[in-house]
C-alpha cells in the first residue's frame, strides 16, 4: 500500500531550508521520527496526541514511524494510520535492528528544517514539542528534553541511569547533557552532520553531542508508559551502556595503563616485603597466591576489554549497513528520492539502507 503524498508535503514546499541558512520565521517543515518495536497497544493514541499537539508549533509537519521488526500488530496499525493521514509515513525495516538504528533510519529520511525524535510509548509527552520548537527558533541547534521527574521507573533504574549518565559524561571528551534520553529536536544542520558520519554502529545521544552544536534543555516530566512494556531487559540495558562507552570513549582501553601501574607498584612492594620478612611464613604464601590471582583477573579483564573494542572495530570494517528498509508506506517521493538525500549514500537495491 502506498499513499501518494498530499500537496501539503509535495515538492512545492521543498527545499524547506531558506538559502541563507536561517530558521524559518513561520511555517517550515517539522519532521517527527518515532522508532516503534511491538507498540500495538499505544501507537494509535500516540498518533492522536501528536496530531493534536503539533499544529500549535505553527509548522507543517510529517511523522515518520519506523517499524523496527515488530512481531505484533504494530505494522498493520501503522499502515492504517498512514492510509488515513497523509502526514504519516511508515518505514518498515526488514527485521529488528535496534532502537539506535531505527532512529537513524528515520533521521536519514526526514526532510524537515527541524527533526524531533520521540519514543512511541508516550513516556515523552508530545505536548512538549512546541516548547522545543520555540527553543530552536530562539537559536538552539539542539533542544533536548531534560527530565525533571521520571514516573513509573524502579528506584534501581533511576539510580543506575543517573550514575551512568554522570559516569558517561565524565568519560566522553566533549560536553554531553545528563538526565536526557533521545527525546530532542535537532536543527537540519545537526541532522545532516549526524547522518553524514560514516560509522555503522551508532549511539545517537553521543553523536549529536559530538557534532558540537549549541544544545539547550527543555525541562519536562517523563511519564510512565501508557501501555505495553519496556523493550529493554537488564541485559539489553547493559549492552547499550557498553556500546555507549566504547563507541564514544577510549578511556577504558587506556585504563589498562593504570592497572599496569598499580600492578607494578604491588610487585615492587611485594618484592621488598619478601626480602624483609622471615622465610616460611604461611600468611605470606596466601598473600602471594591472592596477588597472583588478582593479577590474572586484571590481565584477563584487560584482554576482554580489548576484545570488546576489536569486536566493534571488526563490525565497522565489515561495513554492513545499520539497517535495511523493506518498504516505505506513505510519501511515494521518499522511495525515489532518498538515495540522493544530503549526507547519505543509499544502497542500490534498498534506497533506505545505510551503505555509506
Ligand atoms: N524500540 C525500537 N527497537 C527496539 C527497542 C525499542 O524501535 O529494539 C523503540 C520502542 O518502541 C520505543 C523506544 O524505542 O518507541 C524506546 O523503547 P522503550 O520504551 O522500551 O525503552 P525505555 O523507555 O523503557 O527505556
Ligand atoms: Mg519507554
Amino acid at each position: 500500500m502506498t499513499t501518494q503524498a498530499s500537496s501539503q508535503h509535495g515538492p512545492d514546499i521543498l527545499p524547506h531550508r531558506p538559502v541563507n541558512g536561517q530558521r524559518p520565521a513561520s511555517r517550515g517543515l517539522l519532521s517527527i521520527v518515532i522508532p516503534c518495536h511491538n507498540e500495538e497497544d499505544v501507537i494509535e493514541s500516540t498518533h492522536q496526541r501528536l496530531v493534536a499537539a503539533l499544529p500549535s508549533t505553527g509548522m507543517d509537519f510529517e511523522i515518520l514511524y519506523i517499524d523496527d521488526g515488530s512481531r505484533d500488530g504494530t505494522l498493520s496499525r501503522l499502515e492504517a494510520i498512514a492510509a488515513g493521514d497523509s502526514r504519516a509515513t511508515v518505514i518498515e525495516l526488514s527485521r529488528n535492528f535496534g532502537q539506535q538504528s531505527a532512529m537513524s533510519a528515520g533521521l536519514a529520511q526526514a526532510r524537515g528544517d527541524a527533526v524531533v525524535i520521540i519514543d512511541a510509548d508516550l513516556q515523552d509527552p508530545p505536548e512538549v514539542i512546541p516548547e522545543m520548537v520555540e527553543c530552536w527558533r530562539s537559536g538552539a541547534d539542539v533542544a533536548y528534553g531534560r527530565r525533571r521527574s521520571r514516573e513509573g521507573e524502579t528506584w534501581f533504574k533511576l539510580i543506575t541511569a543517573s550514575c551512568f549518565h554522570r559516569f558517561f559524561a565524565s568519560l566522553v571528551p566533549y560536553p554531553i547533557p545528563v538526565d536526557t534520553g533521545d527525546f530532542k529536536l535537532l536543527d537540519r544542520a545537526v541532522v545532516d552532520a549526524v547522518c553524514g558520519l560514516p560509522e555503522k554502529r551508532r549511539y545517537l545521544r553521543s553523536l549529536v553531542a559530538w557534532t558540537g552544536f549549541r544544545q539547550e534543555p527543555v525541562w519536562y516530566d517523563r511519564h510512565a508508559r501508557t501501555a505495553g512494556e519496556t523493550k529493554y531487559s537488564t541485559r539489553k540495558l547493559l549492552q547499550l551502556a557498553l556500546d555507549a562507552v566504547m563507541l564514544s570513549s577510549d578511556t577504558p582501553l587506556r585504563a589498562a595503563w593504570w592497572g599496569a601501574g598499580l600492578l607494578t607498584t604491588l610487585a615492587v612492594g611485594g618484592a621488598v616485603l619478601a626480602c624483609l620478612m622471615p622465610a616460611g611464613d604461611g600468611t605470606l604464601v596466601a598473600t602471594i597466591t591472592a596477588l597472583i590471582a588478582l593479577v590474572g583477573a586484571i590481565q584477563t579483564s584487560a584482554v576482554a576489554l580489548v576484545g570488546e573494542y576489536v569486536i566493534r572495530t571488526y563490525r565497522e570494517v565489515q561495513g554492513r549497513p545499520s539497517w535495511v528498509v523493506k518498504k516505505t508506506i506513505g510519501h511515494a517521493e521518499f522511495e525515489a528520492g532518498h538515495a540522493g538525500h544530503a549526507g547519505h549514500a543509499g544502497h542500490e537495491d534498498h534506497p533506505g539502507a545505510r551503505a555509506a
